[in-house]
């Protein structure tokens, strides 16, 4: 093998470590003697199954978060269209006037509909300062769609808590000890959000080692 000569050693960043070995690492499932997945501590098959008993456990509470959001969504659009239904026919009506803009005070207005349940308050603008407007709608929209996304995130948590039942009592015991540590030393209770998320992260954190 050439050597490398001294000097050009100086950089210890420069001298590459030999790979680790691969290790195989064993199933955590009692008596079962399966591969872990890649960063999990289960064989898929043992994965696969624990995953499919939450889903069973939950089917229901799952199939109506997913019930809920569509039906959500709908109402949403539907509510949207009645409002601006309702403000225009008030406009005809006379029942309700055009204000000026918010922003400039300008009488040539578009009303803006804040919230569908509370149509008669109206954000008017002036064409100059819509597009202010509808930029911070947009940004509440956007804010709104990463909050949808989070949602993509249940998922991946609920397989988390299916494969934490699969780990031994004392491993989940201390997961559960770990996920109750609130800010500043408070205790929290384990149908708190924080509990769960600290749960995940703490099983998470278990599998990196
Ligand atoms: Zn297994
Ligand atoms: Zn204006």
């Amino acid at each position: 093998m050439p050597r490398r000569p001294l000097d050009e050693l100086d950089n210890l960043e420069d001298i590459e470590l030999p790979k680790p070995l691969p290790l195989r690492r064993i199933c955590s499932t009692k008596a079962c003697r399966g591969t872990a997945r890649p960063g999990g501590r289960h064989c898929l098959a043992c994965h696969a199954r624990a995953v499919r008993r939450y889903r069973d456990r939950h089917a229901q509470q799952l199939s109506t978060r997913r019930r809920d959001a569509g039906a959500l969504r709908d109402e949403a659009t539907r509510a949207a269209d009645s409002a601006r239904a309702k403000l225009a026919m008030a406009l005809r009506r006379g029942t309700m006037k055009r204000g000026v803009c918010h922003k400039c005070g300008t009488a040539d207005v578009v009303g803006i509909i804040e919230d569908p349940a509370r149509w008669r308050d109206i954000v008017w603008v002036c064409r100059e300062h819509r597009q202010a407007e509808l930029e911070r709608r947009q940004e509440d929209m956007e804010r709104r769609a990463y909050e949808a996304k989070q949602g993509v995130w249940y998922d991946e948590r609920a397989q988390a808590l299916a494969a934490i039942e699969l780990l031994p009592s004392d491993e989940q015991a201390r997961l559960h000890t770990l996920a109750a540590r609130g800010p500043a030393g408070t205790q929290l209770s384990s149908d708190a959000p924080l509990y769960v998320m600290n749960l995940v992260r703490a099983y998470e954190a278990s599998l990196a080692y």
